[in-house]
């Protein structure tokens, strides 16, 4: 007998326990090469092993893709920067990497009227960050304050904050729709402390600070807010006019700018 025979009955079960899906599916064919080819076994091991690894981070990524619950359709690729000159595509493509300002605990605020990109934006870099292995959590502040004023009520604002630390950026959507008449948007401040030189925090508002006011309980709060926010931040002004309406308008000058649709000459009798 030339080829030595292997009880192999037992490995998809053994691979399973030991929780490794990708060599469970994949050794039949790689040793079925590595026997032809000749591989030595530490060959066909090595290979192996890559390829769960491999997997296994593709699979983190789509898991932190789901929980980061980022509005679909909003990348990088499809945000047209010619149309927030203001904004440098090489600052924002340095910024969707990672690293450092992460590591700092540095905050993003993106300013600008409804309809500049705000959200596409914090989503692209959002999108972008758990690509590179990051953990991301992208929600309304109204809802994020709501589900922390729910947390406080039940003495449990604490280990909510402490959950959110998992996060290494929290994206704030719409902070300017928090009202504090609406809400008891002390636990916004809470966040905002427990973050601080931590944990970074991206947050869009239609309104720069000057209007904060409405958001926060009291003076007080606001400027102890606004101080640590921007201690370290980075500011993206966004001072365009709503992408969409610029879209119907542009649509609507070069329907007007056409040339008169020719009248069709009557056919020759
Ligand atoms: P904001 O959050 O500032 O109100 P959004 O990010 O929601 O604005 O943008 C409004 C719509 O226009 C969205 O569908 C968004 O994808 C699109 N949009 C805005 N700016 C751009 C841009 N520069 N490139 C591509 N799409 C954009
Ligand atoms: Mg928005």
């Amino acid at each position: 007998m030339s080829a030595i025979e292997v009880d192999t009955t037992r490995l998809p079960l053994l691979l399973h326990e030991l929780r490794l899906p990708a060599i469970a599916r994949l050794w039949p064919e790689f040793a079925e090469r590595a026997d032809k080819e000749g591989w030595p076994a530490a060959r066909f091991l090595s290979a192996l092993a890559e390829l769960e690894l491999a997997e296994r981070g593709r699979r983190r990524v789509e898991r932190h893709l789901t929980e980061a619950r980022l509005p679909p359709g909003k990348t990088l690729e499809n945000f047209d920067f010619s149309a927030v000159p203001m904004l440098s595509k090489a600052r924002i493509m340095a910024l969707a990497a990672g690293d450092t300002w992460l590591e700092k605990g540095t905050n993003l605020l993106a300013f600008g009227p409804p309809g500049a990109g705000k959200s596409h934006i914090a989503s692209a870099i959002g999108r972008a960050l758990v690509e590179n292995g990051y953990r991301v959590l992208f929600m309304r502040t109204t809802d994020l304050v709501q589900r922390l004023q729910q947390a406080r009520q039940a003495l449990q604002l604490e280990a909510a904050l402490t959950k959110l630390d998992k996060y290494e950026l929290l994206i704030l959507d719409d902070l300017s729709y928090v009202h504090k008449d609406h809400a008891e948007t002390s636990v916004l401040f809470e966040l905002i402390g427990a973050r601080y030189e931590r944990r970074s925090l991206l947050i869009t508002a239609n309104q720069p600070f000057a209007a904060w006011d409405k958001v926060f309980p009291n003076d007080a709060m606001m400027i102890a807010a606004i101080d640590r926010l921007v201690h370290h931040a980075v500011i993206l002004e966004m001072n365009v006019e709503s992408y969409r309406r610029r879209g119907a308008l542009d649509r609507k000058n070069r329907v007007s700018a056409a040339p008169p649709k020719k009248v069709k000459e009557p056919a020759p009798s």
